[in-house]
């Protein structure tokens, strides 16, 4: 199958992983689709008070870096967590950019919703597929086994990937 060299890299265990608080929602996705390991406060139970202090407790055990909007969070996660300053999301992707955590690019490695790694997608699952564009030419196709969800180079890496090419510094 063919790889669009710019869309596909392959993803290093060594790389940094995020944990982020819920109104880092659009940020989590943006980070997935940059193929890098990210849970969210959302797929924890809502209404917990001591939210923050499992939120520390996670990016300690899982070796993560809390991403928040909080200040006070930030300050009491001290080197675990960081405090994302701009409401706009490719502001906040540049801010880890220039903080050398993430590099620029699109890899389509990770599923957006639940964060598992995609692989490649058989014929079987894309015929099935009501949403898959019918032309495959020039297109390589990805499946999330947890949610049944069906990726391709152009779905959403394309204008993401043009995003990332035209608003973000290296
Ligand atoms: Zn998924």
């Amino acid at each position: 199958m063919r790889r669009s060299r710019s869309c596909v890299m392959s993803h290093k265990p060594t790389e940094q992983k995020f944990i982020t608080d819920r109104m880092l929602g659009t940020l989590t996705r943006y980070l997935r689709f940059m193929g890098y390991d990210t849970t969210s406060a959302n797929g924890l139970a809502e209404g917990d008070p001591r939210e923050d202090t499992r939120l520390l407790a996670l990016a300690k055990e899982q070796h993560r870096l809390l991403l928040t909007k909080d200040a006070e969070l930030a300050r009491r996660g001290d080197a675990s967590a960081l405090l994302i300053r701009s409401d706009n999301v490719m502001e906040q992707v540049q801010q880890l950019i220039d903080q050398h955590l993430v590099v620029r690019r699109i890899t389509m490695s990770r599923c957006s919703l639940c964060n598992s790694e995609l692989r490649e997608a058989n014929t079987c699952e894309i015929e099935r597929c009501e949403y898959a564009p019918k032309d495959w030419r020039n297109l390589t196709f990805y499946w999330c086994r947890h949610c049944k969800r069906l990726y391709w180079n152009g779905s959403h890496g394309r204008q993401l990937e043009q995003r990332v090419e035209r608003e973000l510094r290296e």
